[in-house]
């Protein structure tokens, strides 16, 4: 490097470095003021959902109940024919503070509520909503990316006392035994070996039970597309393929006394899915960056970033979707939401679809009753403590299993402890 270069290349780095700053402050503010984007679209992470159509009204002329400007967990009851919907992780594999991996909650009038995915860093949002643990024992997992699935150690962790229950899990076989839901499982519990063992005796250890319901991969085809999977309580839910590299990646259709919702994981936009979601009054689908936002955000060749892109859905191809689909509201989610992403995202699916839609960020909230569908965010504690436990129904606490002696502590670092003097 000649003396020119060794001055003006640090010169350049410094300006444009500068100007890359400059366009895209560092933000630490939580929350965010609410700003407007250029396109006319709240700043994500301030409190308003990324929508335009916050209410979609599906009767015309109909009484419509009146929600407050937040939903604020234990101060809102669900009315017998309403259904919520809650982005409980709206984001990507690179957990953010503010966007945890993929997870979204669906909750009924009748009480039933199921959880879709548990990707990594979404149980605290999920937990933070105070719904007591044995409540949340119902899993239906889109596939086996960790950023779906990576928050189950949480999740399944009964913490001994708020859950004493097993924790059931649905999802697809895989072309082999080891790729299917009930081997995840399996191997869950048998990594977590040294956790329950180590309980057993100290507190309640029947949360630690996970029990798959794995359904078959194989009867999936062009005369069989989707299959009844869950048929339980008036609640009926659909699995059906989905185009995402491996057998066994599928989406999910629940359908509950006339209201519906769909969600279908990640995937390259098909027909297929799109006719499998038709009609739903929300359908959540993915929506991912493009390749050179990608790339250079996440630090990553292009070529490598674009090969993930070409495994997921782009924004003008999910307004393709949608337009076969015609939700009453489509939901993009799995997006990389910053304030200059989303215009871009709105722009793409608004230049092949032109029905209400709306980017999912954590904790988005969507009440859906036969009149309208409603999206707010939620406000939550961040130092939230676990809802209380419900008692069980004979009103007896539940009985330890025997202590396990073999393999505790030995007692020569016992023997070590410092006590309080008597
Ligand atoms: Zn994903
Ligand atoms: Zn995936």
């Amino acid at each position: 490097m000649n003396v020119k270069t060794g001055i003006i290349l640090p010169l350049l780095a410094f300006v444009f470095g500068s100007v890359a700053l400059a366009e895209e402050p560092t933000d630490y503010r939580f929350p965010r003021e609410c700003t407007m984007t250029p396109a006319g679209y709240p700043v994500p992470l301030c409190g308003k959902p990324l929508t335009k159509t916050p209410v979609v009204i599906k009767k015309e002329g109909a009484a419509l109940k009146k929600y407050p400007e937040h939903f604020i967990p234990e101060q809102e009851e669900l009315a017998a024919n309403e259904m919520r919907i809650t982005a409980v992780g709206s984001g990507n594999p690179p957990v953010r503070r503010g966007q945890a991996s993929t997870s979204w909650l669906v909750e009924l009038g009748n009480g039933d509520k199921f959880i879709f995915d548990v990707g990594g860093g979404t149980v605290p949002a999920l937990w933070s909503l105070r719904i007591p643990l044995a409540s949340l024992d119902k899993l239906f997992v889109t596939h086996l990316h960790l950023d779906h699935v990576g928050g189950i150690l949480n999740l399944w962790d009964s913490m001994g006392w708020a859950r004493n229950t097993p924790l059931h899990i649905w999802g697809s076989s895989g072309s082999t035994p080891e790729l299917g839901v009930a081997a995840f499982a399996d191997h869950v519990q048998k990594a977590a070996a040294w956790h329950t063992r180590s309980k057993t005796g100290i507190i309640p250890t029947g949360g630690m039970e996970l029990i798959a319901h794995e359904f078959d991969a194989a009867q999936f085809s062009p005369d069989n597309p989707r299959a009844v999977i869950y048929d339980e309580n008036d609640v009926r839910i659909y699995a059906f393929p989905v185009d995402h590299l491996l057998v066994g990646a599928v989406g999910y259709r629940l359908e509950w006394q006339g209201l519906s919702m769909a969600f279908t994981g990640d995937s390259v936009p098909t027909r297929q899915e799109a006719e499998q979601s038709k009609g739903v009054d929300v359908f959540i689908h993915e929506l991912f960056i493009d390749a050179p936002t990608f790339a250079k955000r996440n630090n990553m060749p292009l070529q490598i970033a674009q090969n993930v892109v070409d495994e997921h859905t782009p924004a003008d191809l999910l307004g393709r979707v949608f337009s076969i689909a015609e939700p009453k509201l489509g939901v993009g989610t799995h997006y990389f939401t910053n304030e200059y992403t989303i215009d871009k995202a709105f722009a793409g699916m608004a230049s092949t679809y032109d029905g209400p839609v709306a980017i999912a960020q954590d904790l988005m909230v969507i009440n859906v009753t036969p009149e309208q569908i409603v999206t707010r965010m939620a406000k939550t504690d961040l130092l939230s403590w676990a809802a209380p436990a419900p008692r069980p129904a004979d009103g007896k606490r539940p009985e330890l299993e025997p202590y396990i002696t073999e393999g505790r502590t030995p007692q020569w670092v016992i023997d070590t402890g410092i006590k309080r003097k008597k």
